[in-house]
């Protein structure tokens, strides 16, 4: 059994050509689970071969806009690309369930019109949701594949949550927008492959825009990813979500080097600064 990591989307809510908003795919045995939906999620999508209708469930870590901007897409075109009565089963934070719900309302007259035009749709699109609980290490799937959700700490923003998906004794962490905290700590203890948003404190704290400064207050440093990768003895450390964006020349000033260094000083293990659509492996 192969579980793999595809990142679908590595940007911020900055927005980059090279760069679609969060959004990754984890795959196990050809069952592919989605985890959040930023802008042009689908479009990259596109490029992985692997279309909504092959989504098991989609799992949002929080309703911040940059990660949720593309849920329309993916329930639009599973629904209309797909065979009736195929629900796409989501799982968030609580609030999950409204801001689906108010979706769906948005979507109402354009679900309208499908059904009056298309005899064989019948009703608007399926969209069940399971909101998590709160609870430290809470199993919201366990069928072959396991996958745990815990509260992570990324307030104002709240609730929040990170996910880890086991299968075959690999796994993989996804923690999302968050500082270090205990939960995400517990979550990633011996984990293959840690994805963590990350921001460059010491950049930011010299540009004078107090708004960009206010992001260092809910996000990890590179640092504090690191240290987290190092606390919790995982084996690849992913820098994702990279605010302000890698600079072109990876040798350059804010290049993607610099980034990894700064990693290195409290990680020994693997670094990685993906693009978007790079595959990884996990546990291989
Ligand atoms: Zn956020
Ligand atoms: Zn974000």
């Amino acid at each position: 059994m192969a579980l793999e990591l595809v990142m679908v989307g590595t940007g911020s809510p900055l927005p980059d050509a090279s760069r679609a908003g969060p959004s990754q795919l984890v795959g196990v045995d050809g069952r592919w689970f989605l985890f959040d939906a930023g802008r042009g999620c689908l479009m990259r999508l596109a490029a992985t071969g692997v279309g909504p209708a092959q989504i098991e469930s989609l799992f949002l870590t929080h309703l911040h806009s940059d990660h949720v901007t593309d849920v329309n897409d993916v329930i639009t075109t599973r629904w209309i690309t797909g065979f009736p009565g195929s629900p796409l089963p989501v799982v968030g934070p609580a609030g999950t369930q409204r801001f689906v719900e108010d979706t769906l309302r948005m979507l109402e007259p354009d679900i309208g019109w499908r059904v009056a035009h298309h005899d064989d749709l019948v009703t608007g699109p399926e969209v069940p949701v399971t909101e998590t609980t709160g609870v430290e290490g809470e199993v919201v799937l366990d069928d072959g594949v396991r996958i745990i959700a815990t509260p992570t700490d990324h307030r104002p923003v709240h609730p929040t949550v990170a996910y880890r998906v086991e299968a075959d004794g690999c796994s993989v962490v996804l923690a999302g927008d968050t500082v270090p905290c205990g939960g995400l700590d517990l979550l990633c203890a011996g984990a293959d492959v840690y994805v963590q948003t990350v921001v460059r404190d010491d950049v930011i704290r010299n540009i004078p825009l107090q708004r960009l400064r206010d992001v260092l207050d809910y996000h990890s440093s590179v640092a504090d990813a690191a240290r987290t990768a190092t606390r919790a003895g995982v084996g690849t450390l992913v820098l994702n979500h990279c605010v302000p964006t890698p600079g072109p020349d990876p040798d350059g000033p804010n290049g993607r080097n610099e980034w990894l260094a700064m990693a290195a000083e409290h990680f020994d293990g693997e670094i990685l600064l993906p693009d978007d659509l790079d595959r990884i492996g996990v546990g291989t």
